[in-house]
């Protein structure tokens, strides 16, 4: 049987924004050592602004945006919906079609009939397509049409208000923090500085976070539990693997608030100090 005062741990939880699907993860978040974090949308806002738009000679900036938008115009990611955003006018959707989005990548589609593949180094490489370095920082989205570099635009996110304090206060309780994200190398450095996280790795795809997850929970003991946060876009394998997985709910996908064991409604990383705090209390009283 479950100790009434788990109750009202739960309760007193979801009454601050934090929903705990069974006691067992509030035992779980009381022993938590290490905290894993997604990059976009959980440390950041992933609200993008477009800093830069650096078209090939043979194609204008606007034609370069407009390329990107409507490539991306059915994805849910936030790359998308800032580049969405940023053209401004509204979308024709019978433009679009066989739309293909490759986590960790970006996307492919048919625009105005021509094959558009809007996304990072990454997705380029796989197109065997060469590509401009771009010399300001950034998270980059690189697009070619009908198989020819277009360029790319550069955008940049938000580190969220309480994300510096969430890494903080959860270092001096003594817990790992680690950082895993897909963008680059150089915007993950920057994220990691600013923030103070103990662990940054960058340009994993959704199946490196899973194993970077396995490879933290082979070094932990059995008692230190490991929790992973992230936003929900492409996480739900990790969330699943990690001991505790907990999502944003607000912004976060379906598939991922599913998999999650603690949904944090309102997408504020300072909610994880907190639900730890009522965990130990709850503890505190049953035993
Ligand atoms: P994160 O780990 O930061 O949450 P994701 O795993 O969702 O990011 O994506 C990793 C990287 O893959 C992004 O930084 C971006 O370069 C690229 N990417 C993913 N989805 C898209 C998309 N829809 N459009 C453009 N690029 C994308
Ligand atoms: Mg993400």
């Amino acid at each position: 049987s479950i100790p009434l005062s788990f109750f009202g741990g739960i309760g007193g939880a979801s009454s601050r924004g934090i929903l705990v699907k069974g006691s067992n993860y509030l035992e779980a978040l009381a022993q938590t050592k290490y905290v894993v974090f997604d990059k976009t949308g959980t440390l950041t806002k992933g609200v993008f602004e477009v800093t830069e738009i650096q078209p090939q000679e043979w194609i204008t900036k606007e034609e370069l945006l407009e390329n990107a938008a409507y490539a991306e115009s059915y994805s849910n990611h936030p790359i998308s919906k800032s580049l969405k955003n940023a053209y401004q006018k509204e979308i024709d959707a019978t433009r679009v079609s066989d739309v293909e989005e490759i986590g960790g990548h970006g996307v492919t589609a048919l625009v105005d009939g021509r094959k558009v593949a809007a996304g990072n180094v990454k997705l380029m490489k796989k197109l065997g397509l060469s590509y401009e370095e771009p010399k300001n920082a950034g998270t980059e989205i690189h697009v070619a049409i009908d198989g020819k570099y277009a360029g790319y635009i550069l955008i940049s996110d938000v580190i969220k208000e309480h994300s510096k304090e969430a890494i903080h206060g959860l270092k001096k309780s003594g817990i790992r923090t680690v950082m895993l994200t897909g963008d680059s190398r150089r915007v993950a450095e920057h994220v990691a500085l600013e923030l103070g996280v103990d662990v940054a790795k960058s340009e994993l795809l959704p199946a490196d976070k899973v194993a970077e997850v396995e490879k933290l929970l082979e070094q932990k003991t059995d008692k230190e539990k490991l929790a992973f946060v992230g936003d929900g876009i492409n996480d739900a394998p990790v969330l699943s693997r990690a001991d505790l997985g907990i999502a944003m709910g607000a912004m976060g996908a379906d598939a991922a608030i599913e998999a999650a064991d603690i949904v944090l409604m309102d997408d504020d990383p300072a909610k994880i100090a907190l639900a730890m705090k009522i965990s130990r209390k709850t503890l505190r009283i049953v035993y």
